[in-house]
């Protein structure tokens, strides 16, 4: 019998879950993610920093009418900006994220960066020889997610993995199954690579 999607992402995160300890592979049959939100012990937006670039810095600004000084890392008037592809950082103030409300809810939900839509799930992708990762091939990196999610696994340069923090404790739902995985898959792959560019496989 030939091997399908979750089969291929198990053989191959068994090669590399020694170098990810922060990770576990997300498979159909994991439990699904419900945001645990002002009840959880960890809360990502106290945790931890969040990077975004521009598109996401003026999608912000746009979709709730404030301006980045107001939400943006700040020095001698200017974003704080490092020569990152993702060059700005979201203020935090007293231990947390400034846009985060005091009911622990987030205060710009229609408008938060990627990362915050991605946590706690990410892609990662992996030469299928090797078993080296891979995330400079952006063009390789949309052909395996393609073949991944059609079943032409021959045509795959890459193996995509969907992987989940460990340290986020809101894995507390039914499994996934077969159908939200792959929503979930193709989803996470887009806002983590595709940096709003079209032809990314739904
Ligand atoms: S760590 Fe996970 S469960 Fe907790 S607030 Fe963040 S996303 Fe929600
Ligand atoms: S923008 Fe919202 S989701 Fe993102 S860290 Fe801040 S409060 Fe949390």
């Amino acid at each position: 019998m030939s091997e399908d999607m979750p089969g291929i992402a198990a053989r191959t995160w068994a090669q590399v879950a020694d170098r990810f300890p922060n990770y576990d592979l997300v498979t159909p049959e994991t439990p699904s993610f419900v945001c645990l939100t002002g009840e959880c012990p960890v809360h990502c937006c106290k945790r931890f920093s969040v990077s975004l670039g521009e598109r996401e810095r003026d999608r912000l600004a746009a979709v709730h009418g404030i301006a980045p000084g107001e939400f943006l890392e700040m020095v001698d008037g200017e974003p704080l900006a490092m020569p990152l592809a993702q060059p700005f950082l979201l203020a935090r103030r007293e231990g947390r994220c400034v846009l985060l409300r005091d009911d622990l809810l987030c205060g710009v939900h229609q408008g938060r960066p990627d990362a915050c839509r991605l946590y706690p799930h990410f892609v990662l992708f992996f030469e299928r020889e090797t078993a080296r990762p891979n995330h400079a091939d952006t063009e390789g990196m949309r052909a395996a997610m393609h073949a991944a999610l059609t079943g032409e696994f021959d045509a795959m340069p890459y193996v995509p993995l969907l992987v989940r923090h460990r340290e986020c404790p809101g894995f507390v739902g039914p499994a996934y199954g077969e159908r939200d995985w792959r929503a979930l898959f193709a989803e996470t792959a887009r806002l983590q690579y595709a940096d709003g560019a079209p032809g990314w496989p739904e």
